[in-house]
């Protein structure tokens, strides 16, 4: 990105989600970018997405804490704006479904504390061949709240990758089938947040995950708050702080090179902490980032040959189903008997690993892929 003014990005430590310190860490943090008035006018409509991926309660570290929402929602209030509260989920969209997400992670309690209507997205509009939530452009502003966690396909998902909430439900599942690899998946990634791009990103990072995520990795008190209107240069910082280089943070730099975003550490200004004093340096990112390690020209036939799969520990499984319905192949068996996942017919897109409310699927490596992890 060439610009004369670099970005810039706000790091501010909180130690937990208590109302008063939580609202005086999160105004710090977005003074620091210049203020919310900044980007909350008088009765301005706002939407605030959180990250919802399942029906988790909050100690799990899956979904953006209902508490952060609910600062970020009383600060907007504050600002003189209308806030609203609203995502859609990795599983199956129905009413009901959506509704245990609002209920179970504490959003709908604090969207009724705070007196923030509840949106659900289940009207689409298609723009450029994707199937978009139409409340995207139904507001004067969209604040992203994601949460500092790893992905198991995408490596990180932060600000960019949250914007894949405004595809509806299961039509997400339709995205894995035509790209399951990162390289082609994070095309789509971009191209849905080049439509959706937020105006402003603040990363409830204060417990976060690590390992497998984003849904059965290590819940972890990480005690950081990062903002800024750039979801990419956010991004930039998260991964630097997790300890992902840009060159292998695929989603990155797509969105970078496609000029939607600055991802270059050295374009931003990171203002609030100092950046390397707030490095993890022991993140655990997930265990598939191995294929991401190897020069691209081996990464087509060495991946093939370093097998991860996801498996399924029948101990855990509940029956539920919500995996058999988030598959965009059909490689999913389950029945009163078995559940099992057709080695032949997995693309390897780790859906059901995400949205298993159960953590019933482990990513495993093969032999080769531990010779070559050791
Ligand atoms: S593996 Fe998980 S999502 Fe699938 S049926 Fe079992 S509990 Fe449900
Ligand atoms: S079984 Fe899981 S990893 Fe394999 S294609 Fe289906 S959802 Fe993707």
């Amino acid at each position: 990105m060439s610009s004369l003014v670099k970005p810039k990005v706000s790091i501010v430590r909180c130690d937990g989600y208590e109302g008063t310190r939580l609202r005086s860490a999160l105004r710090e943090s977005l003074d620091l970018i210049g203020g919310l008035g900044a980007f909350v006018k008088r009765s301005s409509r706002v939407l605030i997405k959180p990250n919802l991926l399942s029906a988790r309660i909050p100690d799990e570290a899956v979904d953006t804490h209902p508490g952060f929402v609910r600062e970020v929602a009383a600060l907007v209030k504050e600002a003189g704006g209308l806030p609203a509260i609203g995502d859609s989920p990795g599983s199956f969209f129905t009413i009901k479904s959506i509704d245990e997400v609002y209920e179970k992670s504490g959003i709908k309690r604090v969207a009724d504390e705070i007196g923030a209507e509840l949106v659900r997205f289940d009207r689409i509009v298609h723009i450029d061949g994707y199937p978009i939530a139409e409340v995207f452009d139904k507001y004067d502003l969209v604040i992203n709240l994601p949460k500092l966690k790893t992905h198991s396909l995408a490596m990180l998902t932060g600000a960019i990758k949250n914007t894949f909430g405004f595809v509806p439900g299961l039509s997400k599942v339709q995205c894995h089938k035509k790209a399951p690899h990162i390289n082609e998946f994070s095309k789509i990634l971009a191209d849905i947040f080049s439509i959706t791009k937020p105006g402003l990103s603040i990363m409830d990072g204060i417990i976060g995950m690590d390992g497998d995520g984003p849904a059965a990795g290590r819940a972890r008190e990480f005690g950081l708050i990062l903002a800024s209107p750039d979801a990419a240069s956010l991004d930039a910082v998260f991964s630097h702080i997790a300890g992902l280089p840009y060159s292998r943070n695929i989603v990155l730099k797509e969105v970078t090179e496609r000029n939607l975003g600055c991802g270059r550490l050295g374009d931003i200004e990171v203002v609030g902490e100092n950046l390397d004093s707030v490095r993890i340096r022991d993140f655990r990112l997930p265990k598939t980032e191995l294929i991401y390690r190897l020069p691209s020209w081996l990464s087509g036939p060495i991946a093939r040959l370093i097998g991860f799969s996801p498996v399924i520990n029948e101990v855990s499984c509940k029956k539920c189903n919500i995996c058999k319905e988030a598959c965009p192949v059909g490689a999913l068996t389950i029945d009163e008997h078995i559940s099992k996942i057709d080695k032949a017919k997995c693309i390897k897109c780790f859906c059901c690993h995400e949205v298993c409310p159960h953590d019933a699927i482990n990513i495993k490596r093969n032999l080769f892929a531990k010779m070559i992890w050791q």
